[in-house]
């Protein structure tokens, strides 16, 4: 058996490495390293993939998300509304920005922004809602765009994590993860489902406007060349990462796929486990299982990580700490008590190896691990 990494992109490569190796090298043969036409194709081809009208690449997944909220002219002061668990990116471009973040307790089912807990935040300062389709699936976007319409917010999707995924909204149409608010962001850091060998990010918009806005703000403020109308920043998807996210974008689906497959193999077997709970698929979204992560119930999952490591079985813990607990981002009078969800997630979360290469030796090898440690307790 193969030795289990939490994520594999060397074998992932190995099947495609002859179409990535060419086009890396003709990107060199060519010396168009900024802004090539790569870059370009590749914005055409995941525009047509997500159906959507603007697709602007940009440096990374953080910057996709500071630059979003550049882009709707937000002021200082003005409040923000995002998930207390996830990763810190989002928080932190809204503390960058001078905005201000309001964090909130997310729903215990599909760890995304509670919408009922989005409702009761609001103040006549919110400008803006984060959700952050965490792990694979979306959060529930008819009540976020419900009360996105009825306050007159803006809403930024997180899809860093859920690329690939498909929303059905109540009335039955069928809408691509990042493509259902104002703005959507992505990123395509290795590990991402869509993943490049660098760093990678990108913004997706329906609205033309925007979309000019957003095309400035990446290349330093400029509509013109050499003419700065507004601040904007250096952030730009290179021709040797849009490159290799051309040869991978095609398999996203088939990718996708295998990660169900690995959740289904999971699923199945822990599903009569007291000391388990399995990742739930709300009816709205696919899940595209950029984690498969568990909530442990009545044993230390501590010790069931320190117990699948002995056995060469890697496992990580995201979110061990919620952002309201975070250094950077404590804030006066909100407490532990605000989010029970959270807390409890935070504690008791682990998420297992979860990639496209995952064979079913190495799945069996797992779950008996994980059922060996459950049965002793
Ligand atoms: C990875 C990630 C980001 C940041 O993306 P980078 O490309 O690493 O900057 C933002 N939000 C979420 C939810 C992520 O998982």
């Amino acid at each position: 058996m193969e030795s289990i990494q939490m994520v594999d992109l060397k074998s992932q490569y190995k099947k495609i490495k002859n179409k990535i190796d060419k086009s890396i090298l003709d990107v060199i043969e060519s010396s168009a390293f900024i802004k090539g036409p790569e870059v370009k194709k590749f914005q055409e081809e995941l525009q047509n993939y997500l159906n959507v009208n603007h697709v602007i690449p940009c440096g990374n997944g953080t910057d996709a998300l500071q630059i979003a909220l550049m882009a709707l002219g937000l002021e200082e002061g003005d409040e923000v509304i995002t998930s207390n668990f996830t990763f810190a990116a989002t928080v932190e471009v809204i503390a960058l920005l001078k905005l201000k973040p309001v964090l909130v307790d997310v729903d215990r089912d599909t760890f995304a922004l509670n919408p009922d807990e989005v409702e009761k935040a609001i103040t006549s300062k919110t400008k803006a809602i984060i959700p952050v389709h965490l792990f694979g699936q979306c959060a529930n976007m008819d009540s976020i765009m419900e009360i996105a319409q009825k306050h007159n917010l803006y809403v930024v999707e997180d899809t860093a994590q859920a690329i690939g995924a498909d929303y059905t909204f109540d009335d039955g149409t069928v809408k691509k993860a990042g493509t259902i608010g104002t703005i959507g962001t992505t990123s395509f850091f290795p590990s991402k489902n869509l993943g490049c060998y660098g760093d990678g990010g990108a913004l997706f918009t329906n609205d033309a406007d925007l979309a000019k806005r957003l095309q400035a703000i990446v290349n330093h403020g400029m509509y013109k060349r050499y003419y700065h109308d507004e601040v904007g920043v250096n952030s730009r998807l290179d021709s040797i990462q849009a490159a290799v996210l051309r040869v991978k974008l095609p398999h996203l689906d088939e990718y996708s796929s295998a990660r169900n497959k690995a959740a289904v193999f999971y699923n199945e077997a822990f599903k009569d486990v007291a000391c388990l709970e399995t990742p739930i698929t709300a009816k709205y979204s696919t899940h595209v299982f950029h984690q498969y992560t568990l909530k442990t119930k009545g044993i230390d999952r501590n010790e069931l990580q320190a117990f699948l490591k002995e056995k060469g079985i890697p496992s990580m813990i995201y979110y061990p700490v919620p952002l309201h607990k975070q250094k950077a981002y404590l804030q006066e009078g909100v407490t532990d008590e605000q989010f029970p969800v959270t807390m409890e997630l935070c504690e008791t979360v682990l998420s297992l190896p979860m990639h496209t290469e995952l064979d079913e030796n190495q799945l069996e090898y797992i779950t008996q691990a994980v059922l060996e440690f459950c049965k002793e307790k």
